[in-house]
């Protein structure tokens, strides 16, 4: 199926705005079928840091807007608590449109989807991608390894610095996880007071295809291939 509603035309968009126009009717899987709203994303299209969730819940379809409901308000207490506000940052989902009944996202859904995602991050070129949860980990940092090991690290890709955390839905149910992500964002703060993420920007780009995660404590340890070179490497204090 076709994605977008205007073929491939998304591809050259220029703007998030423009990018939204020829995307925001899309059809490319079932779900242009069931949801009440497309989910783009909101925010500062020039944010300097971006979350990234899994997809929209009840709330969000209803309202078209990201993180709205209950894991979306702790979100925004998180941002508070480092000073920030939803307007400061940028709010994506791997996926724009709500699965029914709030299950995970199809192999295909995320197929047809994720390139939104990959483009807005083109468009946006943040310095900092925290990824919310297992699934966005996953489907941006390419990794097999689980959250749990992931969270409150710091990996570079592409120029940018990837920040997993647990998402805030999760955290809100088992109370060790809530306390573990108001840490992981003290730990945020710190990391921007340190002024590290600027070294993303200095950081040797990646292939998607050199971006597996490996198998160690975490992406890129022991394969080299995706790690910020020499001085930024000891720097960012990254592996
Ligand atoms: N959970 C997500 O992953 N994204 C949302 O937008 C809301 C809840």
């Amino acid at each position: 199926m076709e994605q977008g509603g205007a073929g491939q035309a998304w591809r050259g968009a220029g703007s998030l705005d423009e990018l939204y126009g020829l995307i925001r009717d899309c059809r490319a899987c079932g779900l242009g079928g069931t949801r009440n709203n497309f989910v783009f994303g909101t925010g500062d299209p020039h944010a300097g840091m971006m979350f990234v969730g899994e997809g929209p819940g009840y709330h969000e379809d209803r309202q078209g807007i990201p993180f709205v409901g209950q894991a979306g308000q702790f979100l925004d207490q998180l941002l508070g608590s480092i000073g920030l506000r939803r307007a400061e940052v940028y709010i994506a989902n791997c996926i724009k449109c709500r699965p029914p009944g709030n299950r995970d996202p199809l192999p295909e859904e995320l197929a047809a989807c994720t390139p939104y995602l990959f483009k807005q991050i083109e468009l946006i070129r943040p310095r900092i991608i925290c990824t919310l949860g297992n699934f966005a980990t996953k489907t941006l940092l390419k990794t097999d390894v689980g959250i749990t090991r992931l969270h409150g690290k710091r990996f570079v890709r592409d120029g940018m610095v990837f920040v997993p955390l647990f998402h805030p839905a999760a955290a809100l149910h088992k109370p060790p996880l809530k306390a573990t992500l108001i840490e992981d964002f003290q730990l945020l703060k710190a990391y921007l007071e340190e002024g590290w993420e600027a070294a993303g920007a200095g950081a040797r780009p990646q292939t998607a295809a050199g971006a597996n995660a490996g198998a160690e404590d975490g992406p890129g340890a022991g394969d080299g291939g995706d790690r910020a070179e020499g001085t930024e490497q000891r720097q960012l204090g990254l592996f």
